[in-house]
């Protein structure tokens, strides 16, 4: 499958999302998040990281760019590149580490880094529909396409 859209009437749907594909999920990957600001993204986040086990909130690392989560299975790192002035800044903080080890990358604005981030597995669009949200999920990697068969179905 390369593409998945889903209506998200409210928050709940759009962690349930998060939590949908964070238990999907069973290897390194790279996901990016588009969307304005207040789509959705921060919130996805929170559904992804408490379903691994994360307690508590989840803020958009705006200022530190990234946020380390040590969970289990994999470790989750939680970009937020809003601020980004310059790709070229991702090099000085080794961004190449960061995507070289095991563990999961949420990406928040992906479009400030281009050129220095590697591509993803899968794509999520998020985009204001009335009073709720609309995700398309698209398929980028031959593993994001596995992990959107799993996805498919499982969401209501
Ligand atoms: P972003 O990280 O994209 O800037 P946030 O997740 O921080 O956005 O904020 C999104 C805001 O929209 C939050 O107030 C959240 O409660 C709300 N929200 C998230 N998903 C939905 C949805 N599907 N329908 C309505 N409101 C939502
Ligand atoms: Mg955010």
């Amino acid at each position: 499958m390369k593409e998945l859209v889903l209506p998200l009437p409210d928050e709940a749907a759009t962690v349930a999302l998060g939590t949908t594909l964070a238990k999907a999920c069973d290897r390194a990957s790279v996901i990016y998040l588009y969307g304005d600001l207040g789509a959705g993204k921060t919130t996805f986040s929170r559904g992804f990281l408490q379903a691994l086990g994360h307690q508590g909130n989840v803020k958009s690392p705006t200022y530190t760019l990234v946020e380390p989560y040590a969970l289990q299975p994999l470790a989750v790192y939680h970009f937020d590149l809003y601020r980004l002035a310059d790709p070229e800044e991702l090099e000085f903080m080794g961004i190449r580490d960061y995507f070289a080890q095991d563990a999961i990358c949420l990406v928040e604005w992906p479009q400030q880094g281009i050129g220095v981030l590697p591509e993803p597995d899968l794509a999520l669009h998020l985009c204001y529909q009335g009073e709720g949200r609309e995700a398309k999920i698209e398929a980028i990697s031959a593993y994001g396409s596995q992990l959107l068969d799993r996805i498919h179905g499982s969401q209501g």
